[in-house]
């Protein structure tokens, strides 16, 4: 199946009431686990990199052709999205487009928000011709990831409203007290803030930081307009402890391959995205 863009799949998950899960690459190897925990759940599925790593992984058309080809490769049926996280420029999302990505987040959160209107609407004008979804963030998510770093800034509905209806946005990430990266202390989801966001500007709504939200608090979300969430941290802590855990093990102390290594790595990530999956919502959808 070729890839898709997220507009049908996260109005449908909205609709429905469960949410797609956006799992970021920090190798194109992440893909396998991630293409396979989908497959085997019967999942729509968003691969996903951050614009800041994009380059480390072997540029935008080494991406997409990678991703492109697994699915083929792998016999995947399910719908699979390939995302651009946090781009830092029009430019970039433009450069996405053209290499082959089907969905792109254009992260002017850091602008005033006219200039964030104005920078969304060029992508989302460019966006249109090749069919491919954009999302937007209003206020700021909080923590850090990939050298990005934000103090949370609750997202005012009125500036979300002005951005779906001026931006025509297929996707609005607003910020509403998540964090990216590990949470410190008790998370503080501005839910009424959330209820009323959902409900003037009718869009699915994005979760950045979703990882480490306890379980009640996603479901929450969910019910309240929240169609996608974006998990990185999890994945990446259950990467690294299968490898600590590997490497740490005295049995091991003589194994140099990294293929052997590696493996239980990919199985922590199979599994945390099955995980994901069934807490959302999103297995047996497709
Ligand atoms: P976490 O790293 O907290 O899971 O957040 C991921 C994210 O929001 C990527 O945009």
């Amino acid at each position: 199946m070729p890839l898709v863009s997220m507009k049908g799949i996260l109005q449908r998950a909205k609709e429905e009431q469960y949410a797609v899960g956006h799992y970021n690459l920090n190798s194109l190897q992440w893909a396998i686990p991630i293409l396979q925990a989908a497959e085997e759940e019967r999942a729509p599925v968003i691969l996903a990199s951050s614009d800041r790593l994009v380059d480390r992984l072997g540029g935008f058309r080494t991406i997409a052709a990678v991703i492109r080809e697994l699915v083929r490769e792998m016999s995947i049926t399910v719908p699979v999205v390939l995302h651009l996280d946090h781009a830092q420029s029009v430019d970039r999302c433009k450069r996405a487009m053209e290499a082959g990505y089907t969905s792109v987040m254009i992260d002017g959160s850091k602008y005033p928000i006219d200039e964030n209107i104005a920078m969304t609407r060029e992508v989302t004008e460019y966006a249109r011709a090749y069919g491919v979804s954009v999302e937007a963030e209003v206020g700021i998510v909080g923590g850090s990831e990939d050298g990005m770093e934000g103090s949370i800034r609750y997202a005012d509905p009125g500036e979300c409203l002005r951005m779906v209806k001026e931006a025509q946005i297929d996707a609005l990430a607003a910020a509403l007290g998540s964090v990216h990266g590990p949470y410190r202390g008790e998370p503080r989801l501005n839910f009424e803030r959330m209820k009323e966001i959902s409900e003037r500007t009718d869009v699915p709504l994005v979760l950045h930081g979703g990882s480490g939200l306890p379980d009640d608090q996603i479901q929450r979300a969910i019910r309240l307009g929240h169609a996608k969430i974006n998990v990185n941290t999890e994945c990446a802590q259950a990467w690294t402890d299968a490898v600590r855990d590997f490497l740490t093990d005295e049995n091991n102390a003589r194994v140099y391959e990294p293929q052997v290594i590696l493996k239980p790595a990919h199985e922590a990530i199979k599994r945390t995205v099955k995980e994901k999956i069934r807490l959302f919502g999103t297995g047996n959808r497709c």
